[in-house]
Formats: C-alpha cells, structure tokens, sequence
C-alpha cells in the first residue's frame, strides 16, 4: 500500500469518530424532527450536542450552526440563498477570487447568467489575494464578498482576517470558504469577522457527506439567505431534509477532537512539512515552491520539480505515494490547474507541479521512506 498524501482531498476518518457514528448508527433509530416519540428525541439529543461541539471550536452560539451535506452544498446556499435578498435590495454585485473552489465559482458564473455581475480577484505569484485589490472592487450595490480561507491546491492561507475588518463599515456580506482550515487554525477562525462560512468534516477526520453552514447573527438576525431547495423546515428552514443523525455526530466528535488537539496536530504537520523541505534541499533536483511558503499552511506543499512531468512522476510514484496534481474534482482529466494559472505560473512550470497533502495521523518514518521513493522517481524522469 503507497502511504497517502492527498489529505486535502479527503482526510481519513478518525477511529474515535467512527467508534461514535457506529454507536449511534447501532443504538439510535428515529427522525431527529419527530415530537411524537422518544426515538425521535433521543436522535435530536445527539443532533443538538454534536451542533454544541461545532460551534464550541468556532466560540459561537449553536444555533447559527446549520448542517449541510457539505462545503459544496454550503457554498451555494451561501450565494445562491442570497438571490432573493439581491432582488429586492438591487444589489446583485459579487466579488470573489479566481482561486475559489469550484463549488463557489460555478455557482457565481450560474448566477452571472441570472443578473449578477461577479469581479474575480486575482493573487500574485505569492498565491495571496490582497485586500485592497478587494476593498477596491466594492461598490454601492455589492451584496457579497466570498474568499477562501486556505486554497486547496496551494496551501497558502488568504488574508480573511483582514478582509472581514476592512468590511466592517460597509453594508457587505462576507463569505468565508474555510473547508481546508476549520479544525486546523483554530484560533484565527475565532476572531475572523465573517457573515457565512463553509466547512466539510472529511477535511478533519470527520466522515465524508456532512457539513455546516455558519450563520452568524447580527442583532438577533441571521444573514439574509432563504433555502435553495424545498421539502421541509429542517436547519431554520434553510436546508430542509432528514437529519444524517451518525453523521452529524461524527461531524461533532471530529470538531471535539480537533478543539481539544489542533496544537500538537498542527505542531506533528510542520514537522513533516520541516523534513520534506529539508530533504528537496538534500536532493540536488531543481525544484520551485508554488505559492511563498511565508503564507503556507503546515499540512500542504505545491511544488514544481523542473523538467519533470506531474503525470509521469504520479503514474511512476504511485506505488509508494498517493499525491496529486489538482483538486480531486477537476483530476477526471487532466487540466492544467486554473488556481496556478491565476498566480502566474507558466504553464510548463504547472505542468511540472504536483500537490502534497498529510495530516496528524501521517508517520513520519513511513513519510521519509516514500518521500525519498518520489525523489528518486523524479530524479529519473528528469529530461
Ligand atoms: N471548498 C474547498 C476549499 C475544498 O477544498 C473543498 C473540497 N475539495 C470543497 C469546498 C468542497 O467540499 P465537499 O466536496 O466536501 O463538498
């Protein structure tokens, strides 16, 4: 088996999170919105304790926890539950980034088509969105700024602190994509100033198919966002459906895990972040950091080993290590990376760039053992 490194694609599930969904899965049975029994109370005790543990790492209250199947689904609620809202106030300008997941742009190209006028940020070779370039764009009638927290395919952690102070005086909403820091920068998610934001838990040793939503309110109100789809009054009204009850304790025990071990999980990860740079100095290839490692997250390296190819030191590598040169939902076909595009970077330098993701649970001895396989891989495909 080739040890995995594409944690941000999809983490494993924490053992102690499936001990809690297997319980449940086991003892509970019942709808967590029927009144008419206690069944149905015994799943809504365990849906509103796991919605505690999910707004405890975030410090906010619980009722601004709405459970999604998803960050996909949570980013469209989060601008396409805005139509409504944009319609009777007329203000139906967006501003985004062109490093955003799929899952943010699809949805605000969906919605250019309906009215909406979108300005895409770009970052510089630093893979950093600046603030003013998006203070600039904003206007009398912007409803929403979106920008995410951490960027998937680089690693480089955006600057949402500060967007989310500068917009405090503007009647703006503001939308964080946070799928790949939630659990991880802990204590920055606490202070940032956001209306909405987005979180999977398969990012966190959580299962895959649940999520949140967050809706912080303001003066007792929540954002203005209505659901997308009908069929019940589930989540405030704002995403209707059957409660996932084992999964949304899975979602909980994963945030109560983090909450209580980010420090030394974040500590585990630079370290093997420190090796693997130490290693490619050691290693005599030619290679390039995509994005500056200044703003880089401890769990992800996007790097270029020149004259390589990413698809052939992949297909060559894969025996011993699981990498990746994309996000997983646009690596059906190969495609050169629009995120790396948007920084600069030329095309033959992404051609030659692959994605490293790990997590807490990553060996560092079986890390050095397969990161030292890559290297040898790459030292061999050099033309
Ligand atoms: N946003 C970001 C930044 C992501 O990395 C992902 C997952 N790759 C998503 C959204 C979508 O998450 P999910 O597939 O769990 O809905």
């Amino acid at each position: 088996m080739s040890i995995y490194l594409d944690y941000n694609s999809s983490a494993p599930i924490d053992e102690r999170v499936l001990d809690v969904m297997v319980d449940v899965y086991k003892n509970i049975i019942g709808n967590a919105d029927s009144r008419t029994h206690d069944y149905g109370e015994g799943a809504r005790k365990i849906v509103e304790h796991a919605r505690k543990q999910v707004a405890s790492i975030l410090k906010i209250n619980k009722d601004e926890v709405i459970f999604t199947s998803g960050a996909t689904e949570s980013n469209n609620i989060a601008l396409q539950g805005l139509k409504e809202y944009a319609y009777s106030t007329n203000k139906k300008h967006i501003i985004t980034t062109s490093i955003e997941h799929k899952a943010v742009l699809e949805t605000a190209k969906a919605l250019q088509k309906q009215g909406f006028e979108v300005d895409y940020v770009s970052p510089d070779l630093s893979g950093r969105i600046s603030v003013e370039d998006i203070m600039s764009k904003v206007r009398e009638d912007t409803l929403l700024v979106s920008v995410m927290h951490v960027n998937n395919e680089t690693g480089i952690i955006q600057p949402v602190y500060e967007i989310g102070e500068a917009l405090q005086d503007r009647e703006v909403l503001f939308h964080v994509d946070a799928t790949q820091s939630f659990g991880k920068l802990v204590e920055e998610l606490q202070k940032i100033q956001y209306n909405m934001l987005s979180m999977s838990a398969h990012k966190l040793g959580g299962p895959q198919g649940i999520g949140a939503l967050i809706l912080r309110k303001q003066k007792y109100k929540f954002p203005p966002v209505k659901a997308i789809m009908y069929g019940g009054q589930q989540e405030h009204g704002i995403r209707p459906g059957t409660l996932p009850v084992a999964l949304i304790a899975g979602l909980g025990k994963a945030c109560e895990i983090a909450e209580e071990e980010y420090k030394d999980n974040n500590r585990r990860c630079q370290a093997i972040k420190d090796k693997m740079k130490s290693m490619l100095e050691e290693s005599g290839l030619t290679y390039k950091y995509n994005g500056l490692q200044e703003y880089a997250f401890p769990t992800t390296v996007n790097v270029c080993f020149c004259g390589v190819s990413s698809e052939a030191l992949m297909l060559s590598s894969k025996e011993f290590c699981s990498i990746s040169n994309g996000a997983a939902c646009n690596s059906k076909s190969y495609n050169t990376s629009y995120v790396l595009l948007a920084m600069g970077i030329p095309e033959d330098q992404i051609e030659s760039s692959v994605r490293i993701s790990w997590g807490y649970d990553t060996e560092m001895v079986e890390f050095e053992k397969s990161f030292k396989n890559l290297l040898e891989s790459a030292r061999r495909l050099v033309w």
